[in-house]
């Protein structure tokens, strides 16, 4: 293709909504173009990536034995008043009525649409396993669409669901999905990580994400430094301490004056943050909780929510009509539960709230006091890992793919069975699989970039070479020795962009660099003089003069590489 016959909007500023590299990038290069908010168009280079990724995604899936299919974006609300989701989903599934007033709602996923076509043809035993995927469009409409196509309302997933007679049944094609996305991200060229996972709202009880590492990622994934283990901090499962029921003698009621936050307390009472307790007031569906937790600990919510289902911070008022006062909240004397992470029912001698304005407790036990003990905190740098080996690492990282081991909960809610072999009628058990096909080519920039641009992989740039002519509008030379190189690539059949505009070599080059693809090509007068061509790989500093003549072969054997 040549850069007059193909739309590529390169951009020398990055909007300002553009906080991560990857959305500046894809922007500048000319990739995406913001429709609103979470809503992106795929420019003609974009979709190139786009399609490629789809490509090696769907030559993997079809090598494990998963069959496509397609399914409407648009789903009947009854499916999901069936499974029980229409009601627990929250405000992330965009819902709407047809001219006739029936609900629907945009597919963020597809496990009722899939067990609804399961329980319509699959009759037997005899036709399990199976597994269906699709690579299709999904809405979610998330409270903070950003970083581009990383976070958007409208993104595309490959997702796959397989039905199962039993559960070692579902428990093999888990197995053989998880050996499968490693081909799939290890041909995309990520550096790419599976952990341990919560399964969130699709349900079931063992889940792994896959994770690509980089720092602009929003997820925090903890490793140990001396084992295999690796989870999503939200899964980090920390077991039942001894609390130290001590009843120390030193209770102290002490003046901190607007003192509020645990590091205000700490500061004015010449205490480490460990020592003081903070107590969260949380809502929930059937009234309030008190959350008791290490000063130096941070709520995880999800840990929160797999307990009481989902859940918001009390407000000001709320805290005020339980008699309590916000900034000085205790642990003594509550009209309502108290939970305490383990970690803080291990503390002896502390320092919390005393449930009056302007005063907090010293020296305070546990002894005495009713509450229930649970894990309720994020694990930080340095933990034990649960698995008892070593200690655990923080890093951050982008989930670009997700697979479950849903068990029989949408089967069993839509009755989803099979004649067993005994003759029986049997629910099917389900395993789903998700890759987040739009969100990987953000993650790829996000790890293969530099100060120039983007850096494709040979797998997912757009092209494979780009050939940059210097004065191809003026020199008829270059523009006769352009061409004819430009043919023989067409003719070997590799995918090369040839850029024939009137532009200063500068920006040409800039171009090059900031479109990341992997092989340039530059010819001049001065090089077609020594019968010469330059050569750069995207990747590397140095440029090579190479006979022109040459050019192709020696492209061709980079390729290989
Ligand atoms: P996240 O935790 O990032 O919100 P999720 O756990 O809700 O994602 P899944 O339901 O597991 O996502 O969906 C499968 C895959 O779809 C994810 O692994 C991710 O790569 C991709 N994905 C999910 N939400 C989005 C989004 N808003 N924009 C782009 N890709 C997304
Ligand atoms: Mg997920």
């Amino acid at each position: 293709m040549k850069t007059s016959q193909i739309l590529i909007p390169t951009q020398k500023e990055a909007p300002n909504d553009a906080q991560i590299i990857s959305h500046q990038l894809m922007i500048r290069a000319g990739l995406i173009s913001k429709l609103a908010s979470g809503l992106y168009s795929y420019l003609p280079m974009g979709l190139k990536v786009l399609k490629k990724v789809e490509k090696i995604i769907r030559e993997e899936m079809n090598n494990a034995g998963a069959q496509e299919l397609l399914m409407p974006v648009a789903q009947p609300a009854e499916l999901w008043q069936k499974s029980g989701r229409w009601e627990q989903y929250g405000a992330e599934l965009l819902r709407f009525s047809d001219r006739h007033g029936r609900d629907f709602c945009l597919g963020p996923t597809h496990e009722e649409v899939i067990t609804n076509l399961a329980e319509q043809y699959l009759s037997s035993y005899k036709q399990l396993p199976v597994n269906f995927y699709q690579i299709q469009t999904k809405f979610r409409d998330e409270i903070r669409p950003r970083f581009g196509v990383m976070r958007s309302r409208e993104f595309i997933m490959k997702d796959a669901y397989s039905f199962h007679i039993d559960a070692e049944s579902m428990q093999l094609e888990f197995e053989k999905m998880h050996s499968t996305y490693c081909k799939i991200f290890t041909r995309l060229g990520l550096d790419y990580r599976p952990v341990l996972a919560d399964s969130g709202s699709i349900g079931g009880e063992n889940s792994i994400e896959f994770h690509v590492l980089a720092e602009s990622g929003e997820d925090e994934i903890c490793f140990s430094d001396e084992s295999e283990y690796a989870a999503n901090i939200e899964k980090v499962a920390f077991s039942e301490q001894v609390a130290k029921i001590s009843t120390g003698v030193s209770e102290k009621e002490v003046l901190t004056k607007k003192k509020t936050s645990i590091e205000e307390v700490a500061e004015f009472l010449n205490v480490e943050k460990s020592d003081c307790i903070k107590t969260l007031i949380i809502k929930i569906k059937d009234g309030f909780k008190a959350l008791a937790l290490r000063g130096d600990h941070e709520l995880c919510e999800i840990k929160v929510q797999n307990l009481y289902g989902e859940f918001s911070f009390a407000s000001e008022d709320e805290i005020k009509s339980l008699g309590l006062k916000k900034g000085f909240i205790g642990v003594k004397d509550l009209n309502i539960d108290l939970i305490v992470d383990y970690f803080a029912a291990a503390e002896v001698d502390f320092v919390c709230g005393a449930n009056e304005w302007d005063k907090h407790l010293t020296g305070v036990n546990w002894a005495g006091i009713k509450f229930v003990c649970s894990d309720l905190r994020n694990a930080v740098n340095g933990d034990d890992s649960p698995d008892g080996k070593g200690k655990l690492i923080i890093k951050r990282g982008i989930e670009v793919g997700h697979i479950f081991q849903l068990g029989d909960k949408y089967s069993k809610a839509m009755n989803a069975n099979v004649i067993g072999e005994s003759g029986k009628a049997k629910t099917m058990m389900m395993g789903c699989y998700g890759i987040g096909v739009t969100r990987i080519i953000a993650a790829a920039i996000e790890q293969n970039y530099d100060d120039k641009g983007i850096i494709f992989s040979a797998s997912i740039a757009p092209f494979q070479v780009v050939i940059v002519p210097i004065n191809y509008n003026k020199s008829t030379r270059v523009k006769d020795l352009a061409d004819d190189l430009y043919q023989q690539f067409l003719d070997a059949g590799i995918e090369v962009l040839l850029n024939d505009k009137k532009a200063r070599a500068g920006i040409m080059f800039a171009e090059s660099e900031l479109w990341g693809i992997p092989h340039r090509l530059v010819l001049s007068d001065t090089h077609a003089d020594n019968g010469n061509i330059e050569y750069k790989a995207r990747n590397e500093e140095q440029k090579v003069q190479i006979p022109f003549s040459t050019a192709l072969d020696y492209i061709q054997k980079q390729l290989v590489q």
